[in-house]
């Protein structure tokens, strides 16, 4: 096992070499590709799309932190320390581009979007000026309930799309950097965006 110190810098490698931005977009478009022939069939169709490191970047808050975890606090930028709860509310985070490209592609073709996250309910207007900010528009966004808690994030977001389903939407792609973003089906195709710096179960 690595040091910590040595693995904040290969983090730091893989995100200044470049190929965490080329890993994104070669797995975005693998979905985009997806997307244009599967629209052409037809049907009631939508995407699943996560945020935090899928439709939005973190980064400055998570660099500002030298890849450290702080939830609480102010967030004093570029310098740091950055509490996550007032980096969210600042709703400065640019958009993933591949997965921008992805969304204005969907609603081009008619295909709905529905962001889903992991992001409690209590940070909606934030998290919707955020995504406004970044370009994106969306049929629907998906918080989760401020009292809910489940062992794994997809305990949630399975049965939110299902519920999507339950409307008659046929799920054609879900993307998210982490598997508990894609777990639990309910799509008919699923992508894996990287994510080195956090986990979630
Ligand atoms: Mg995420």
């Amino acid at each position: 096992m690595p040091s910590l110190v040595e693995a904040k810098r290969q983090v730091v490698a893989y995100v200044d070499s470049g190929r965490y931005e080329a890993d994104i977009a070669a797995v975005a478009d693998e979905a985009r590709t997806y997307l244009e022939s599967r629209a052409q069939r037809g049907g009631k169709l939508a995407i699943v799309v996560d945020i935090d490191e899928t439709a939005l970047s973190n980064l400055p808050s998570m660099r500002a932190n030298d890849y450290g975890f702080i939830v609480a606090g102010p967030c004093d930028l570029p310098r740091g320390p950055c509490g996550l709860i007032a980096w969210i509310g600042m709703a400065r985070a640019e958009p993933i581009k591949p997965v921008l490209a992805l969304v204005r592609l969907a609603r081009d073709r008619g295909v709905d979007v529905f962001f889903l996250t992991g992001r409690p309910e209590r940070l909606r207007a934030a998290t919707e000026a955020n995504l406004r900010a970044a370009g994106y528009g969306w049929s629907g966004v998906i918080l989760k309930p401020d009292d809910l808690t489940t062992k794994s994030a997809a305990d949630f977001k399975a049965p939110e799309r299902k519920k999507l389903q339950d409307q008659g939407y046929t799920i054609i792609v879900n993307i998210g950097d982490q598997m508990s973003d894609l777990d639990g089906g309910f799509a008919e195709r699923t992508y894996k965006l990287p994510n080195p710096f956090y986990f979630i179960p």
